[in-house]
């Protein structure tokens, strides 16, 4: 172990862990992650082990300040993505998974359940397509309501059927991160807040990295090199020589903003309401959502914009209203008050088609060790642990091709 040290030290201070690294480069990482979002930490927690030199670098000062705290916080079920797709399988698998690790850990969560309401007929022939799809992606019992049972179950919403959802909930995503943390540092991984990459370089068995922290710029080098960017997966795939126009990878950003509902009103449905989906639109439509201690709100709306601002605009608040009063018609125009905003990193441009999840090691690019994650929209939250399982799996067989001690820190 020692011969590692002599390069690297690690500076605990406040939470922060800081590299400090010698000039020379003989420092190497077996696995480097960019990015400290949900689905960055949580691969961390799945690679990390004893005998690895694993780092997560992250930009800012702590974990998830980008678009894994600024989203609707929905355990989704599957329903609304192509059969056979990314988004849909890790959707499934991240759901009932999950629930377990909420379960087992504590991590707060409520499964409330959701509807999708069709409020005229020619909503409700759509509704029968989104079921049929959930239940090919293996969405857990969905089940088509007439009036009457959605009335039964919501007295207060509007529709003339719905699909029940029972297995879409909330969950607090803080939490769950804080789990992926606690998991990945357990196994020895290491964090570093304030640590900005801003070049990569492919080298003969692996990357050099260098990054940017208060303190200037350092370099070490990495085995294999998982870019978990979010917003700036692009960049950073662009940064490691990727053509990212020819290669599909350019982002674009898609705002949604959300409208608290006041008015005493979170007391009038109990579960998660949606609208059916509006045809060629790239979003599930605004919905009501909950947070934990049960405050309601409405959105995201879908706005494309060239730069990153979260501000509300309070003039939106009449798509806001005139999108739910069909089915929620309790809703009064004054209950609304603009709330936050989150950004969605999309791969697909206004009116294009969907796009799945990229995940994917670029050997094929000249870059082999090299994964990128790209596009990890809605349902990212839902998918990560499943995403965590399926780049662990990618690891695993990475590593595997070379001979153990040439990737791994002797045990010490
Ligand atoms: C409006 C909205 C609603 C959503 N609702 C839901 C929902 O209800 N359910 C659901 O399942 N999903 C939802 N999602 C999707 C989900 O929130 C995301 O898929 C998930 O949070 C993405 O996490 P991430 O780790 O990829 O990105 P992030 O959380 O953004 O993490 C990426 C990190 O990389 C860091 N970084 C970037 N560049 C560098 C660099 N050069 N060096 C070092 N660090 C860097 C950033 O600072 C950031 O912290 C929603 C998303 C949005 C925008």
């Amino acid at each position: 172990m020692l011969y590692l040290w002599s390069t690297v030290t690690l500076l605990r201070r406040h939470h922060q862990v800081r590299f400090e690294v010698s000039g020379n480069m003989s420092h190497r990482a077996d696995i480097t992650i960019i990015g400290a979002g949900v689905i960055g930490l949580g691969i961390a927690a799945q690679v990390a082990r004893q005998n690895r030199e694993v780092y997560v670098l992250e930009k800012n000062e702590t974990f998830g300040h980008e678009i894994s705290s600024r989203h609707s916080g929905i355990i989704h079920s599957g329903i609304y993505y192509p059969e056979g797709s990314l988004k849909a399988k890790l959707c499934v698998a991240g759901n009932r998974t999950l629930y377990e690790l909420c379960e087992r850990f504590g991590i707060g969560h409520r499964r409330l359940g959701k509807l999708i309401v069709a409020t005229r007929d020619e909503e409700a022939a759509e509704l029968q397509t989104l079921l049929e799809r959930g239940q090919r992606n293996g969405a857990e019992g969905l089940r088509m309501l007439s009036k009457r049972e959605m009335k039964e179950l919501e007295p207060n919403a509007e529709g003339v059927a719905a699909i029940l959802s029972p297995s879409t909930g909330i969950i607090d995503s803080h939490a769950l991160m804080k789990y992926f943390i606690t998991k990945a540092r357990d196994r020895g991984a290491q964090i570093a807040y304030q640590t900005k990459v801003i070049e990569i370089e492919k080298i003969a068995d692996g990357y050099k990295v260098t990054v940017e922290d208060s303190t200037g710029r350092f370099s070490f080098t990495t085995r294999l090199l998982i870019n978990c960017a979010g917003l700036y997966c692009d960049k950073v795939a662009e940064l490691a020589g990727i053509d990212i126009i020819k290669a599909g990878y350019q982002l674009h950003f898609c705002k949604g903003e959300y409208f608290s509902v006041g008015g005493g009103k979170n007391r009038l449905v109990k579960r998660l309401i949606f609208p059916v989906p509006p045809p060629k639109v790239t979003g599930v439509g605004i919905h009501v959502t909950f947070d934990l201690e049960g405050r309601m709100r409405l959105g995201p709306s879908i706005q494309y914009v060239d730069s990153i601002d979260y501000a509300v605009d309070i003039q939106n608040k009449q798509l806001f209203y005139d999108s739910v009063k069909g089915f929620l018609p309790f809703i009064e125009y004054d209950d609304l008050e603009p709330e936050m905003a989150g950004i969605r990193p999309k791969l697909q441009g206004p009116g294009e088609d969907i796009r799945d999840f990229v995940i994917r090691e670029e050997s094929d690019k000249g870059l082999p060790g090299f994964v990128n994650l790209i596009g990890i929209e809605s349902p990212g939250l839902t998918a990560s642990p499943a995403i965590a399982e399926y780049v662990g799996s990618l690891v695993g067989e990475l590593l595997g091709k070379r001979p153990h001690n040439a990737v791994t820190r002797p045990a010490t």
